[in-house]
């Protein structure tokens, strides 16, 4: 559907967009929402908008501070320069949680032209922090307000939501908790939903009909954004309801506290809650395999061999991967990742600063590389290839070895011939 086809040729949209804003209100605890985002990070960008054309209609021009905890995502504090304000970062504690203290100062100390806070919840650690009501309750009385970054909403629905921690604007990522396909720049859906006083200023189209009455300019070109993509959302909650919703949002957790459960001894878990619990991801330390010469890329490098995808590499805290189940992986898939897990580990173990030639430091294993009529490796192509027997039923080939990760990103390779050598002699 054209995004400018007149609105009543679009009826079936219209009723499904409109159902979709309703249901995103209602599980995030909000009055309204806008489906114009393309992507959470574009979110961020809008619901800072939205704050700040709200202080501006209050009069307070002024306020352009956004304090931003450290442990946040790398969007939070782009987004908030993108939008005109002035970040201040605020420190975490040794256990990885806000430091209320210091959020504390630093809101008293500005609060003359505090904007917002921006806080992810559960946190980027992967945590239900404790004090996220009296962390809201801070920013409101020194005049700021609160911006909840929504992508960890898997944690969340039908538990609890943003209204009820006290959050005044949040996005959602459709594709991270709404059953959007995506990775590989796939399409994003990032809608805001937001409090009361905030509704007036709703992002409008210049075309089309929509938004606030003192709504902020479009956000992106389409009045509702991807509404291709909304459809899948639309379905999966329709579908679902409140009861499935909530079973998801229980297996998420159950998921990953399983898998924290299984690798304990094989794997240190970064930050818990207070009660020992993750909530739908947790952080893996392997910073100590260092000492075996082993970095978090060839633990990454090797899950290929074992047929895995890696999880999350270095983000949010440099040499861990963190890991995030989701509701949608049986327990036999759960156990094949720990099984893989546990066994990399005994490779760790094995493995030395002085021998450089182990499965870790190799991986992945190419098909060229083991049908070559030539081996020298100081282990066997079994151990490369086949090193659990679950491999053997369903062997994914990793196609190339190793690439320079960093090397691709700062040098622009073409690999197309130039034009010149179409030309016909
Ligand atoms: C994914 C993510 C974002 C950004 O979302 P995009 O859709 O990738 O722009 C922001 N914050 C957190 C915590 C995220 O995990």
């Amino acid at each position: 559907m054209h995004p400018f086809v007149p609105v009543e040729q679009a009826e079936g949209y219209q009723q499904v967009l409109k159902k979709l804003e309703k249901q995103l209100t209602e599980i995030t605890g909000f009055a309204a929402t806008s489906l114009q985002p393309n992507s959470g990070a574009q979110g961020e960008f809008a619901g800072l908008m939205v704050i700040r054309k709200y202080h501006e209609s209050r009069g307070d021009h002024h306020r352009n501070i956004c304090l931003i905890p450290s442990s946040a995502h790398g969007t939070n504090p782009a987004s908030a320069v993108m939008a005109g304000m002035k970040v201040v970062v605020t420190k975490a504690n040794e256990d990885g949680n806000i430091d209320v203290d210091d959020l504390r100062e630093k809101a008293e100390k500005y609060k003359d032209n505090l904007s917002a806070l921006m806080v992810t919840y559960p946190s980027t650690h992967g945590v239900y922090e404790s004090a996220i009501r009296e962390i809201t309750k801070i920013i409101h009385e020194n005049g700021g307000q609160v911006y909840m970054d929504g992508a960890n909403m898997n944690a969340q629905v039908a538990l609890t939501n943003p209204g009820a921690i006290g959050a005044d604007v949040c996005h959602l990522n459709l594709h991270k908790t709404f059953a959007i396909p995506h990775g590989g720049g796939g399409p994003g859906v990032g809608p805001i939903c937001l409090a009361k006083q905030l509704v007036p200023f709703l992002p409008k189209n210049p075309l089309i009909d929509t938004g606030g009455k003192d709504g902020i300019n479009a956000i992106s070109a389409a009045p509702w954004g991807s509404s291709l993509v909304c459809l899948i959302s639309y379905a999966y909650i329709t579908m679902l309801g409140e009861n499935g919703l909530k079973k998801s949002t229980q297996y998420a957790i159950l998921n990953a506290n399983y898998i924290k459960e299984r690798l304990k001894g094989y794997y240190e878990t970064l930050y818990t809650g207070e009660r020992g619990r993750a909530a739908h991801e947790m952080i893996l330390d392997c910073r100590p395999f260092k000492e075996h010469g082993i970095e978090v890329v060839d633990i990454a490098k090797r899950l290929m061999d074992y047929g895995f995808h890696a999880p999350t590499v270095s983000f949010p805290v440099a040499g861990t991967v963190m890991v995030e189940p989701t509701e949608s992986e049986s327990k036999e898939e759960l156990d094949r990742f720990c099984d893989a897990m546990i066994s990399i580990r005994k490779e760790i173990d094995e493995a030395s600063k002085d021998e450089p030639d182990n499965p870790l430091k190799n991986a992945p294993h190419t098909q060229a590389m083991l049908t070559s009529d030539t081996w020298d490796l100081p282990y066997t192509r079994k151990q490369a290839a086949f090193p659990l027997p679950y491999i053997q039923e369903n062997k994914f080939w990793p196609t190339v070895r190793r690439v320079d990760d960093a090397y691709g990103d700062r040098n622009l390779i073409c690999t197309c011939d130039p034009i010149e050598a179409y030309m016909e002699a």
